[in-house]
């Protein structure tokens, strides 16, 4: 059972639009990010202009989608979506940019994995609205200037760090995700219950949100899967002997980890005795990319106490040797 799985399904994809919030009154946590954005917002359509470009970065499941669409919609403009990999050629961008109203939000999610050609057409259009295409091939090829509409471009990453300088240097915003407390997260499953229509008690509220790695979108999808368990071997209600019951059959840890944080943990206790050790050493251990070792794993790790960072390198945590019924004596550790 991955709650995590890459491909979501259209039902699942379905479930996650019904329970996105709307407005920023309905989102909860990352408060930092949401008071400057309502600054930003309201200063923009005060003035009638389209909100600087913004570029949201963090691990997947934070909330990056939900937030630009909450921007345009307190914007009151228009909303278009698309990823990085799915602009392939800088006709697909040109198509889009030319569909755009004034002041629209442009959403392109996973923005690192553009094509170098397609994000150098992205320059011109963001700097000054304006795009350079090629009509015609051959000796007659030229090319014309379009004239775009002012717009937004939302930019979201999961690796900040795989951002170019120059498109990087683009954003006039940038704000940053950060995993949720448990308490957060159990607000955002209480209002997901109550669109559900399913009764949830407090604790086990909690029970979900703690065991669901900082993550609305695997709060979310706890849910759902202890709601089925529930109204067919419960009486309807999530109380908390029906979440016990339900998160140990779907084998969800006690502390929300996942498989690759598993893997991490158990590399730097099995084959580096508890470190310290460098992030790519580790990643090398696992067969993982270094960077999504350093910006998505390992800050949920570092929040929940499982590993330090020390100038030498990342240690695991007593936490993390009883974590797996270890001795924490037997290795080097914090
Ligand atoms: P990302 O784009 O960062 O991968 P999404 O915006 O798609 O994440 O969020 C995943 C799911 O989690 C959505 O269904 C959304 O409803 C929910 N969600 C994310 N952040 C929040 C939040 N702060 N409050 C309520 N629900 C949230």
């Amino acid at each position: 059972f991955d709650i995590r799985q890459e491909h979501v399904s259209a039902a699942e994809r379905e479930f996650e639009n019904a329970l996105r919030p709307l407005r920023f009154g309905d989102f909860s946590g990352q408060q930092k990010v949401v008071e400057n954005l309502e600054v930003f917002v309201e200063a923009a359509k005060y003035r009638g202009e389209p909100l600087d470009h913004t570029l949201l970065h963090g691990p997947p499941g934070l909330g990056k989608t939900t937030l630009s669409n909450i921007i345009a919609n307190e914007l009151g403009v228009g909303f278009k979506i698309t990823s990085g990999p799915v602009l392939d050629k800088p006709g697909d961008l040109a198509g889009i940019l030319t569909s755009l109203e004034r002041n629209d939000v442009l959403f392109i999610d996973e923005i690192h994995r553009l094509s170098p050609v397609v994000e150098e057409y992205l320059y011109s259009a963001m700097e000054d609205y304006r795009i350079d295409i090629m009509i015609d091939k051959g000796p007659s090829a030229r090319s014309i200037q379009i004239d775009l509409n002012p717009f937004t471009l939302v930019g979201a990453t999961t690796r900040s760090g795989l951002l170019t300088a120059p498109l990087r240097a683009r954003f006039g915003i940038n704000l940053h995700l950060e995993y949720y407390e448990p308490d957060t997260l159990m607000k955002i499953l209480k209002r997901s219950a109550g669109i559900l229509n399913v009764p949830i008690d407090d604790e086990a509220a909690m029970e979900i949100a703690r065991r669901s790695r900082g993550t609305p979108r695997i709060a979310n999808a706890l849910l759902r899967r202890v709601r089925d368990f529930a109204q067919v071997k419960g009486n309807g209600r999530i109380d908390i002997d029906i979440t016990t019951l339900s998160l140990s059959a779907l084998n969800i840890d006690s502390f929300g980890l996942d498989e690759t944080d598993n893997k991490i943990l158990l590399a730097i206790i099995d084959k580096f005795k508890g470190g310290p050790v460098g992030v790519s050493t580790i990643a090398t251990a696992i067969g993982e990319d270094s960077g999504t070792v350093e910006e998505v794993y390992e800050p949920f790790l570092i929040m929940e106490g499982f590993i330090k960072r020390t100038p030498r390198g990342r240690m695991a945590t007593e936490l993390a040797y009883r974590h797996f019924g270890r001795n924490p004596y037997s290795g080097n550790i914090m």
